[in-house]
């Protein structure tokens, strides 16, 4: 069965403007439970567009959004910020980690505002922290981290909640290339660890052929 499922998605921006861009045109994809996809996409084709629609961040102008069968299009934004908070974890190119907290709390507070209690919350941040090698460094704050250890924190945060799909953009496109490569492999660990289905762009294509399908987005518009 399908965790994430675009039927038929049309995006066009400035849609009544003199110029209006036309990014998506009936696109269909999904990605199946377990499953890890690359997203593969030059530079203007549309990739931040369709993770955007993907993570209920935007909607489309026509098409479908479906999460475990269940049609997100319909929804009014309170539900969808519900759905998004619950289903989906977000990693970006940039950590976005609260600079004023510790690793351990930036994995934390998710949590409680998502209704977990205190305790549950300190130990499943520890446990993520443990499984990507950072252990030891819960207590310190993103500042005192190296970029790789950055990175692999906003992996925990994003699996914090425990969500059914991971849709990350360029995840270690800001790391040298030896430091991309070892981070990529703790978030495919994680991701294989917890089961957990992803959609990941990547500008990489040694990245992408270690995922399990590619997803090629109008690689002719560049
Ligand atoms: P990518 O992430 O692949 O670089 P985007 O999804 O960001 O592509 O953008 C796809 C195209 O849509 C680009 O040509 C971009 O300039 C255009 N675009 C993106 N957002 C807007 C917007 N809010 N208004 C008008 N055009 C936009
Ligand atoms: P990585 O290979 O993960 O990118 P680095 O070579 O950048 O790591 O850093 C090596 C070690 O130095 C790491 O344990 C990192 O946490 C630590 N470190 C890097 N930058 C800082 C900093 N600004 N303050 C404290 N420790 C740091």
């Amino acid at each position: 069965s399908d965790v994430l499922q675009l039927i038929g998605v049309s995006k066009t921006y400035a849609k009544d403007g003199p110029a209006p861009v036309s990014v998506l045109h009936d696109l269909d994809l999904s990605v199946g439970q377990g499953e890890v996809v690359a997203l593969v996409a030059p530079s203007g084709a549309g990739k931040s567009t369709l993770l955007h629609i993907a993570g209920l961040l935007d909607t489309p102008d026509s098409g479908k959004v479906m999460l475990h069968g269940r049609d997100m299009s319909g929804l009014g934004d309170r539900a969808r910020t519900e759905a998004r908070r619950r289903e989906l974890g977000f990693v970006y190119q940039f950590h976005h980690l609260l600079p004023e907290f510790s690793a351990a709390e930036n994995i934390i507070l998710p949590q409680l505002a998502n209704g977990s209690g205190e305790r549950v919350a300190r130990e499943r941040a520890e446990d993520l922290l443990h499984k990507v090698g950072l252990a030891h460094r819960g207590d310190h704050r993103p500042a005192e981290m190296s970029g790789g250890e950055q990175q692999r924190v906003a992996f925990c945060r994003a699996l914090a909640n425990k969500p059914a799909l991971l849709l990350a953009d360029e995840p270690t496109g800001n790391l040298d290339p030896e430091t991309s490569d070892r981070v990529f492999e703790v978030l495919m660990g994680l991701v294989r660890e917890t089961g957990l289905s992803a959609m990941i762009a990547t500008h990489n294509h040694e990245l992408a052929g270690r995922m399990d399908r590619v997803i090629r987005l109008n690689e002719t518009v560049a």
